[in-house]
């Protein structure tokens, strides 16, 4: 594949734009044979109770060796009750064990990392945490947007080893730690599949939690919505089997939450969809016709059949011009007619298009670009549109993209259309809010800096008479938890205090 192939393909997939998707995973080549934790114990801080996230990071790296209190957990003893590993700050293998997606959470060191074999590793974790006053987050595939997945000062939990899959009667059962790709290339052996994001090393954990939009989400429903059932480890160390008949406030509450609110899942099953053919097709406008695009773009989202599905890409050049583009998919196999009705409804003809058919796996390695990738540092934020955008935000839409364009600031706006499947409560319900919402935008730029900032910030100026809130997914720093939830707050809260009435699960990203 060409790099400009490359690029294009990643740009198609629905939050890939420019970054590509890197592996997390441990590195480390030469980890050290057994845990060897220190005999020094760490300081234990919770983060002051917030509603809003913070726009840094969360902490700086601590260069001084941990604090001795009388109260210090023994290390000791719970990495020997372990079938996994406990990687402290001394133990080798640590700087690639506490290493997320985004380089730029590297500098926040958690006190430990704890790399659980099993679902009883959890709860010890779990337990271990609790009794001495840590902060956990738990870790799937590492890719958090805001670093959510590491904590200084406390214990981050990867669950990354629970990946163990198997499939019987429709049913994918998989651990929490799955990635995306190898999800894919599990399940085509039994030809089957499964809506999800398009990113390979993605967690199967956190994109299901927060949601899970791809390029099925019409046809067939988010990932959270095909959920069947989950173990889970609640927060006073208690395994549970939550379905829509078993504590389905709790399983109704993790589909759409979010990760690392109201317990560490371990398993997930899944009922899985057909691995068919997809037709692609990939259309190009001039910038000249911008407006034009998304106006027909809008009514697409809206009018076009379940099996078809398209995002619309509007990224920032670095000769400062705009590039416009739709890359849709049609699950009967064939993009002919939805191509040929996106553009009626543009009102224009595409400058390019390229129509295409691939097997399953061969689409899944299209739109992540291949079975992995390296790791990439960005920043991004999202708006959930309420509905269809009026003329003025379209060109204030527009014009936020053109800005980035002109200051050289690598930028994208990434529409990706809801409805159809999506639109429905599954059985057993949910907490995803945005049932009834035309589209998520999604604002990224590989600039991390200002410049990223200041285009991000202008984006939601732009839309915010459009907006709904945020996709928890692309989680935001400097923005009010509750803006993610919508109209399920409520209900999240009344889990919140059920299943977690100490606020043990405690981040200035999580519930309260
Ligand atoms: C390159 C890239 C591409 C993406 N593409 C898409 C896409 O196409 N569609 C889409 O919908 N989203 C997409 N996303 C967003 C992605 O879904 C979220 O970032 C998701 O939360 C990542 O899950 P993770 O397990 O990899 O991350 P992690 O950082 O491990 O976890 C994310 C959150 O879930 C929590 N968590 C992790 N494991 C567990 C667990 N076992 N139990 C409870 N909580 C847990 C963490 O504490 C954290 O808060 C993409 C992200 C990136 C970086």
């Amino acid at each position: 594949m060409s790099l400009l192939d490359r690029r294009t393909v990643l740009i198609a997939g629905v939050a890939v734009t420019l970054a590509g998707c890197g592996d997390s995973k441990d590195s480390s080549s030469t980890p050290s044979p057994s845990p060897t934790p220190s005999a020094t114990a760490p300081s234990s801080t919770t983060p002051p109770p917030s509603t809003t996230v913070p726009t840094t990071p969360s902490s700086t790296p601590s260069t001084s060796a941990p604090t001795l209190t009388s109260t210090a957990p023994n290390w000791n003893t719970f990495a020997s009750s372990l079938k996994g590993r406990v990687y402290l700050p001394s133990t080798s293998g640590y700087a690639a064990a506490h290493q997320l997606f985004n380089p730029r959470w590297d500098s926040v060191r958690p006190t430990a990392v704890v790399k659980a074999a099993n679902p009883a590793d959890v709860q010890k974790a779990v337990n271990f945490a609790r009794t001495n006053k840590l902060v956990l987050v738990p870790k799937s595939g590492g890719h958090s947007y805001v670093g959510a997945s590491t904590i200084a000062n406390g214990l981050q939990l990867d669950v990354g080893a629970l990946k163990g899959m198997s499939y019987a009667n429709g049913v994918l059962t998989v651990g929490a730690g799955a990635r995306l790709y190898d999800v894919h290339a599990f399940l085509d052996r039994y030809g089957r599949s499964l809506p999800t994001g398009t990113c390979p090393t993605v967690g199967v954990a956190g994109l299901t939690l927060g949601g899970g939009m791809g390029i099925h989400t019409r046809t067939y429903g988010l990932t959270c919505d095909r959920v069947v059932s989950m173990g889970v480890v609640t927060a006073d160390g208690k395994a549970h089997n939550v379905s829509a008949t078993s504590e389905s406030d709790l399983f109704a509450a993790l589909r759409g939450s979010g990760g690392g609110n109201l317990g560490v899942v371990t398993s997930f099953q899944f009922a899985t969809i057909p691995a068919t053919k997809l037709g692609f097709f990939r259309l190009t406008w001039p910038e000249s016709q911008a407006a034009a695009v998304v106006n027909g773009w809008q009514k697409f989202a809206q009018s076009a059949p379940t099996t078809v599905w398209g995002n619309l890409h509007i990224d920032a050049k670095s000769n400062g011009t705009l590039s416009i583009r739709v890359l849709g998919v049609s699950t009967t196999g064939d993009g002919t007619a939805a191509a040929a009705q996106l553009e009626s409804f543009v009102g224009a003809k595409a400058s390019a298009r390229t129509l295409s058919v691939k097997s399953h796996l061969e689409a899944v390695q299209y739109l992540g670009g291949g079975t992995t990738s390296p790791r990439q540092g960005f920043l991004a934020g999202s708006d959930v549109l309420k509905g269809p955008m009026d003329a003025a935000t379209i060109t204030g839409l527009l014009g936020a993209v053109k800005a980035a364009a002109r200051a050289g600031t690598p930028a994208s706006a990434i529409l990706d259309p809801l409805g159809g499947q999506a639109a429905k409560e599954p059985a057993g319900g949910s907490s995803w809010p945005w049932r009834s919402a035309l589209a998520v935008i999604q604002w990224y730029s590989s600039a991390q800096g200002t410049s990223a900032q200041t285009f991000i910030s202008n984006g939601h100026r732009a839309v915010r008479s459009s907006s709904a809130g945020g996709y928890v997914n692309y989680v935001e720093s400097g923005r009010a938890v509750s803006s993610y939830y919508g109209a399920s707050a409520a209900k999240l809260q009344a889990a919140k205090k059920k299943y977690d009435p100490a606020n043990f699960f405690h981040t200035p990203y999580t519930l309260s």
